[in-house]
């Protein structure tokens, strides 16, 4: 039986998908192998590419001026090639850091020129900075904003227009709200959480941001991956086949408005059911910036936290231990988490309240 899947990544994706790549998967179409069999260099692997990108230029109506990248490494890469890429002698970069994703960017960054803009640490990432609270010293090349703090719980509702281009992690709430690309030189994420398996990131380059870095590895340069068309070396093909199908998907339900609508609704049942609990459940993050795909709450004691993911794991609710950094609950809802597993969840949080009320 699956369950209801709260995991924060990897996490569900859309059963739909998956029976049909099973479906597909010892023989995809009349090539009598599986796409993971097949030569990247094959023109039937060539349409899967050619239609996950334009696909993914569809769905995010990314303007022509912006490179669609399949690139390996995750969102964790772009941690180090963003700045590798962007930053020379004489230039820095401004981090917002609201979370420990940010806190992880700027790490890779810092020795590069990173420097941070904004940093929420003494208030526990509980919050997002207001944009003139962001520091921008002269000389900045780009701005680093994550717009969903997985870990944290909290979003970014307004991205900051300073004057300076930003550069985006967009990993937990991709393609979930429309993208401003005025504002930006990168956009780029993990796609395990909304998109596709891991192993993946998804990026979005500005073609005049893509600089000549004869100093990085091949792999390391974005021009590479731009000129080579994500194909200078093996690209991750089964998470591009995947992507393509989740995205037809979600062209099917919506698109990003779509998405974005779901999201907002599904998150808003789990944080009524914590507001209506007389405060039983707690939720720690400022209300303005409360997450729309990872929801936490805390419970009166940690020993109650334990019950209550062990009894929700026996009813089929299962990754809703908050990740060991800052303990709790979270409820991670992509995309392919549906109102009626969110429906099991509120259902399950009232049951549980009732039953452990001190
Ligand atoms: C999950 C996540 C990452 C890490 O992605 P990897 O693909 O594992 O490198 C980075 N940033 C954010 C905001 C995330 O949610």
């Amino acid at each position: 039986m699956r369950v209801h899947n709260f995991g924060a990544g990897p996490c569900a994706l859309p059963l739909e998908v998956l029976e049909e790549v099973r479906d597909e998967f010892p023989e995809y179409g009349d090539t009598g192998m599986t796409v993971i069999e097949m030569s990247h260099r094959s023109a039937e692997y060539q349409a899967i590419h050619d239609d996950a990108k334009e696909r993914v230029r569809r769905v995010s109506g990314a303007p022509d001026d912006f490179e669609i990248l399949f690139l390996q490494g995750g969102a964790t890469l772009q941690f180090s090639m963003v700045p590798m890429n962007l930053l020379s002698e004489g230039n820095t970069a401004g981090y917002v850091v609201a979370g420990s994703w940010g806190e992880k960017a700027l790490a890779d960054a810092a020795a590069l020129g990173g420097y941070v803009a904004w940093s929420g640490k003494e208030s526990g990432y509980t919050t997002m900075p207001a944009p003139d609270e962001i520091e921008v010293r002269p000389g900045t090349r780009y701005l680093h904003v994550t717009s969903n703090e997985t870990i944290n719980g909290i979003r970014m509702v307004d991205f900051p227009d300073l004057g300076v281009p930003l550069v985006a992690d967009m990993s937990s709430d991709y393609l979930a709200r429309p993208i401003d690309w005025r504002l930006y030189d990168i956009v780029y994420g993990g796609v395990q959480k909304n998109l596709a398996p891991a192993g993946m990131a998804l990026v979005f380059v500005r073609k005049s941001a893509v600089e000549d870095r004869p100093e990085l590895g091949a792999y390391l340069r974005y021009a590479t991956h731009v000129e080579g068309d994500s194909l200078a070396n093996t690209p991750p093909m089964f998470q591009v086949y995947l992507m393509g199908k989740v995205l037809r998907h979600l062209e099917e339900r919506g698109g990003v408005e779509g998405l974005q609508k779901r999201s907002e609704e599904k998150s808003a049942l789990v944080y009524q059911a914590i507001d209506a609990s007389d405060g039983f459940y707690r939720s720690p993050v400022d209300p303005a910036v409360r997450s729309h795909t990872n929801v936490v709450w805390r419970l009166p004691t940690e020993e109650l936290e334990a019950t209550f993911v062990a009894e929700a794991k026996r009813a089929g609710l299962v990754g809703l231990k908050g990740h060991r950094s800052v303990g709790g609950i979270r409820a991670s809802i992509y995309a392919a988490t549906e109102m009626p597993a969110v429906e099991a969840l509120v259902a399950f949080m009232e049951e549980f309240a009732a039953d452990n009320r001190p």
